[in-house]
């Protein structure tokens, strides 16, 4: 196979040429006519038990869209798994993995933390019928019952950029499925199915869709995963949006340029930010990476960066308020830089006990000129440094 900067450019639409159009078609139908009855049942049949239409007729949107599945092809082809299942949103993409595993009988889910806020929180809930045990990583084996169908890790982590190793958490894991929550990666850093992972989740409203207007989750996984998300959401109704999916397939084309280019920035300002004053101590997978996975499981170490500013929730909080290019708004892998306080947003919904720092702030790092970035952050900083008035 071609390179993953290529495959991203292509993947999703090796057939347009045959089809004499440049860009994939956009196929809006919520609905489709029937051959007859006796084979629409049929196909029916097929699309709810989670198969691909295999040439029948596609009956429904909710079971099945050829501009969502191209999307879908394409993210599974770069993250080099059996197939992907798109979602409205990464939380329904998440929520999805926990049903198709309280459908088979294994509520129980292991996770390590810190996850971001929205899945500590659906975990920590049980709404949706799983029970959780929160361990540390060598705690995995140890933590594994009959009846767990998940282990479920995010690396990095979000906000403080922990980096887990994958393969180890699998080996512990044995025979229960590992999930990696990958959207601070993205497939341009980490291929986690190469290190054993049965499921690959990513928020596409973060990197994949790059742009800040397009909300996506995606899982990649095996055949079999496939098969039963695919049916969870023919049920449940957590859909990707066709106009969305063509958005976030179009955002894969430039992904690994941007990626980069956003990772460049991040390891300067991280730099940077480590001789300010201002800044207690910053979290980057460049500056620490005591297991030495960047190279061996991440080809880099990504454009997010958080740090703790000196002054606590009050300096962290004037900080935020105080920056002018940057802007002060949650979310995160988007072309602008974002910084957000996780403790009082993001993770605002996690246990006491299990939330970051009340001085963190964690940015995202955008396409702005590096120099511009630390300029903002620099006139920000003066104020917290210097009593106002
Ligand atoms: C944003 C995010 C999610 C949730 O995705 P939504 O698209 O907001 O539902 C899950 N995991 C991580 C790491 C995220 O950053």
């Amino acid at each position: 196979m071609t390179q993953l900067d290529t495959r991203s450019v292509h993947a999703g639409r090796d057939d347009l040429t045959a089809l004499g159009v440049h860009v994939p078609p956009i196929d809006l139908s919520t609905t489709y006519p029937l051959p007859d009855v006796h084979t629409g049942g049929a196909s029916y049949d097929a699309l709810a038990q989670g198969n691909g239409p295999d040439g029948g007729s596609l009956v429904y949107q909710r079971l099945w869209n050829p501009t969502v599945a191209r999307f879908e092809e394409a993210l599974a082809e770069l993250e080099h798994t059996d197939g992907a299942v798109a979602f409205g949103t990464g939380m329904a993409a998440l929520a999805a993995c926990l049903l198709g595993t309280v459908a088979v009988g294994k509520p129980h889910v292991i996770a390590v933390r810190p996850l971001y806020g929205g899945s500590d929180h659906l975990l920590s809930t049980g709404l949706l019928g799983t029970t959780v045990s929160w361990v540390a990583v060598d705690e995995i084996a140890a933590a594994v019952r009959p009846d767990t169908g998940l282990v479920i890790v995010e690396t990095p982590a979000n906000p403080t950029l922990e980096l887990i190793d994958i393969a180890a958490v699998v080996r512990q894991a044995g025979d229960v499925p590992v999930l990696v929550d990958s959207t601070f990666a993205t497939p341009v850093l980490q291929q986690p199915a190469r290190h054993g992972a049965s499921l690959v989740l990513h928020s596409a409203t973060k990197y994949l869709g790059g742009h800040g207007d397009v909300m996506g989750g995606v899982v990649a996984g095996s055949r079999e995963w496939v098969g039963r998300l695919r049916q969870i959401r023919a049920v449940t109704g957590g859909l990707l949006h066709p106009l969305a999916a063509y958005e976030l397939h179009r955002g894969l084309q430039t992904l690994p340029v941007r990626v980069r280019a956003q990772q460049a920035t991040a390891a300067k300002v991280a730099d940077w930010l480590c001789a300010q004053p201002a800044v207690e101590q910053v979290y980057y997978p460049g500056l620490s990476d005591p297991q030495e996975l960047i190279g061996r499981q991440q080809s880099g170490p990504g454009a997010i960066v958080a740090f703790t500013v000196a002054g606590g929730y009050e300096a962290a909080a004037q900080v935020a308020g105080s920056l002018r290019l940057i802007t002060h708004a949650v979310s995160l892998g988007g072309v602008d830089t974002l910084i957000q306080h996780p403790a009082a947003l993001t993770h605002r919904l996690v246990a006491d006990d299990a939330k970051p720092s009340n001085a963190l702030l964690r940015l995202s790092l955008g396409l702005e000129d590096p120099e511009d970035i630390t300029a903002d952050l620099l006139q920000a900083f003066s104020r917290v440094l210097r009593p106002v008035g």
